[in-house]
């Protein structure tokens, strides 16, 4: 069998239409068909263009998703979001359809910066604060570089879990959301607003340190347990500074979140470590404050 390359640029900002339009041509010009399979190898930004690209193409090409980063391995590569940025807005046009195989090769680790692997970790802290208070214990008291194999596969099982109760997303599986209605607006922020990057990891990081304060102060969660959260993710990832004037871009950002309803932005928060809430209505001042509080 015969197989061709095409090459992408790495980048959140190269997840758009121009990109999937070169493509589809390529595909049109290699003769791509129903009986073609394309191999996504890359990080989070080819598994979820690739799955989109492929998802679409003659209403449907098969695709396979080889994860080379550990973001990408442990969360964009599983469940079947496929999508693209649209119009500055992240994953704004996109579908759920599957990988037909996700073949996981931690050789590809190696080959990973710490910041790509901090970025993957964050996710997985994630998955502790939302669903396993266990896995959030064992990751306090671990040196995040000494990656191990058991908390990759956790990881996988955790969200395999949550997906196979709600693929559509009508329910449980927003608590995945958790630190990404402001992740999400910080990492655009930095994409479309300041021409940088600021990793998806570092970026939820922030949000899930925000969205903590906010469960603080709605009395969800308790003072102490925000405090764990707080010091555990301090460390890890720096803090950023953002200057007062631009908080509604960032706020611009939210208001487009797709989880949002009637125009209320919608929020998943933790209860209490391991056990996560969704479609929280959260009052506008408190969300600025949240930023304030933290970014200034
Ligand atoms: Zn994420």
């Amino acid at each position: 069998n015969k197989y061709y390359l095409i090459n992408l640029f790495s980048g959140e900002e190269e997840k758009n239409i121009d990109t999937c339009k070169n493509i589809w041509k390529k595909l049109i010009k290699l003769n791509a068909d129903r009986n073609s399979i394309v191999i996504n190898l890359g990080g989070g930004v080819i598994t979820d263009m690739g799955g989109f690209a492929c998802s679409v193409f003659k209403r449907g090409l098969n695709f396979l998703n080889i994860p080379t980063t550990l973001l990408s391995m442990i969360d964009a590569s599983i469940g079947g979001k496929t999508a693209i940025n649209f119009f500055s807005l992240k994953n704004e046009i996109g579908l759920f359809n599957d990988s037909k195989i996700i073949l996981i090769d931690k050789n590809y680790l190696k080959t990973l910066s710490e910041d790509e692997i901090k970025s993957g970790f964050s996710e997985i802290l994630k998955y502790g604060l939302i669903y396993d208070i266990n896995l959030w214990n064992l990751l306090k008291i671990i040196v995040f570089s000494k990656m191990k194999d058991e908390i990759i596969y956790k990881s996988i099982i955790r969200k395999s879990n949550i997906i196979e109760k709600d693929y559509k997303e009508k329910g449980l599986r927003k608590i995945l959301n958790f630190g990404h209605t402001i992740g999400h607006a910080i990492e655009s922020y930095f994409i479309y607003n300041l021409n940088k990057r600021l990793s998806h990891g570092h970026s939820i990081a922030i949000g899930m340190i925000c969205e903590s304060w906010i469960s603080y102060k709605m009395k969800i969660i308790k003072k102490t347990e925000f405090e764990e959260i707080y010091n555990v993710f301090s460390i890890l990832y720096k803090k950023i500074k953002i200057y007062n004037s631009d908080l509604y871009k960032i706020l611009y950002f939210m208001k487009h979140d797709k989880k949002n309803k009637n125009k209320k932005i919608k929020f998943s928060l933790i209860k209490e470590i391991g056990y996560c809430l969704y479609n929280i209505e959260v009052d506008y001042e408190l969300i600025k404050e949240s930023l304030k509080n933290y970014l200034f």
